[in-house]
């Protein structure tokens, strides 16, 4: 007979764009769960660390040492429950991840379900599973990040500067969706020596002409020093995307098919179960996947800051007032923040399918199940369906939790 709530042992993941050692929130949390054998070292980079079943980068029980998948399969009647198996299938349906950032990871899209499964059959290497993966990010410090397009007139106010008009087609009535679809692919496209030419020629543009655009200036140089002067993300970036800067508990929704590339800070991730990305742009050229692929797959549908951003609400979860919900649009799972001061509580109503929650600072105990739990920033576990979660701290307590029903 499994326990319903147990502790979870997870991992980190080393990619460049990851803050070193002790800087990564991703590395510090993931060091503070006892018995892992999991040592912090200063010299390397930590990008991710991930708290799901996806096999890339698994989780296991603490206490067992199985793996979280092999545990959901062997008892998927008790831990995801009737309503998500009908739903999602018998695998924990959302992938939670922290992220520390210290340099702009890839410019990327997911693919929708159709590309995905498409790609899937065709290179199962590359596109590892047939999903789509709309995911949210919820900013745990500072946080920038490009996401989605600008508005079409700001796109188009930039297009009239002189060394940009090279990667305009010659006629276009208006400037439309497909324009920024063929601006962007004649971006992607170019030779090292144009992007390096355009990039040089912007920089001596002055700030008026910019006008409120003029944040490109300040980006330009840090970008440049991050990958290169030949690097078309950065134009990508800076010319068609919004740039956003948000403050710790903000939060934006990248739909399937939604181009983003974060920039810098810790979040908190959550997304559908898939691993699939076309990157091009802020990686070696090597990386880039096919320029028409990524191009022809791109969605407009979003063309503002105020569209990329995830509002919060007060969770219809919380017994106490004391939980904001994430619910991001056509995606498999919800995520709450719960944030108690010196001597609160918080009562999480039972959910009808699989939960996993992570403390990101303070301490305190979670009752669940009849057993209770010493919780403690960096504590991660999973919860199964139909369990009530009661959290008590003296000191304070921060929690997070992404659910799927
Ligand atoms: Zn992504």
């Amino acid at each position: 007979m499994t326990d319903n709530v147990f502790q979870l042992s997870c991992q980190c993941n080393n990619y460049p764009w990851g803050k070193k050692g002790q800087e990564s929130l991703a590395a510090k949390l993931c060091e503070k769960t006892p018995g892992t054998g999991f040592e912090l070292d200063n010299g390397k980079e930590y990008a991710e660390m991930w708290m799901g079943d996806y096999p890339d980068l698994p989780t296991k029980s603490l206490k067992t040492g199985e793996l979280l998948e092999t545990i959901l399969t062997k008892n998927k009647e008790i831990l995801l429950g009737k309503n998500c198996i009908e739903k999602f299938g018998t695998q924990l349906p959302f992938l939670p991840k922290i992220l520390s950032i210290q340099k702009a990871l890839p410019l990327q899209i997911h693919p929708n379900k159709d590309l995905a499964s498409r790609l899937h059959q065709e290179n199962p290497e590359q596109f590892t599973d047939d999903n789509h993966k709309p995911e949210i990010a919820i900013a745990l410090s500072r946080f920038e990040a490009f996401a989605g397009w600008k508005p079409l007139s700001e796109v188009q106010t930039l297009f009239k500067l002189q060394p940009l008009q090279r990667f305009l087609a010659r006629t276009y009535t208006t400037f439309g969706d497909e324009t920024l679809r063929s601006v962007t692919q004649a971006i992607l496209e170019a030779s090292d020596e144009v992007i390096a030419e355009t990039q040089k020629a912007l920089a001596a543009i002055s700030r008026e002409e910019y006008g409120e655009q003029a944040y490109i200036l300040d980006l330009l140089p840090r970008l440049q020093q991050q990958y290169s002067q030949e690097d078309p993300g950065n134009l990508v970036a800076l010319l068609c995307m919004n740039y956003m800067d948000l403050s710790p508990g903000e939060s934006i929704y990248i739909p399937a098919d939604g181009i983003h590339a974060y920039l810098s800070g810790d979040i908190i991730e959550c997304m559908a179960r898939s691993n699939n990305v076309l990157n091009t742009g802020f990686c070696p050229t090597a990386d880039r996947d096919n320029i028409k692929l990524f191009t022809s797959s791109l969605t407009f549908s979003t063309h503002s800051v105020e569209d990329m951003l995830l509002k919060s609400k007060p969770s219809p979860r919380s017994g106490k007032g004391k939980s904001l919900e994430y619910a991001p649009p056509m995606s498999e799972f919800n995520m709450l923040r719960t944030v108690l001061g010196k001597d609160e509580m918080e009562i999480i109503r039972a959910v009808d399918g699989p939960m996993v929650m992570l403390v990101t600072s303070g301490n305190g105990s979670m009752k669940a199940d009849g057993k209770i739990h010493d919780i403690k920033e960096g504590y991660v576990f999973f919860i199964g369906q139909g369990v009530e979660l009661v959290y008590e701290t003296e000191t304070g307590l921060e929690v997070y939790a992404a659910y799927a029903e």
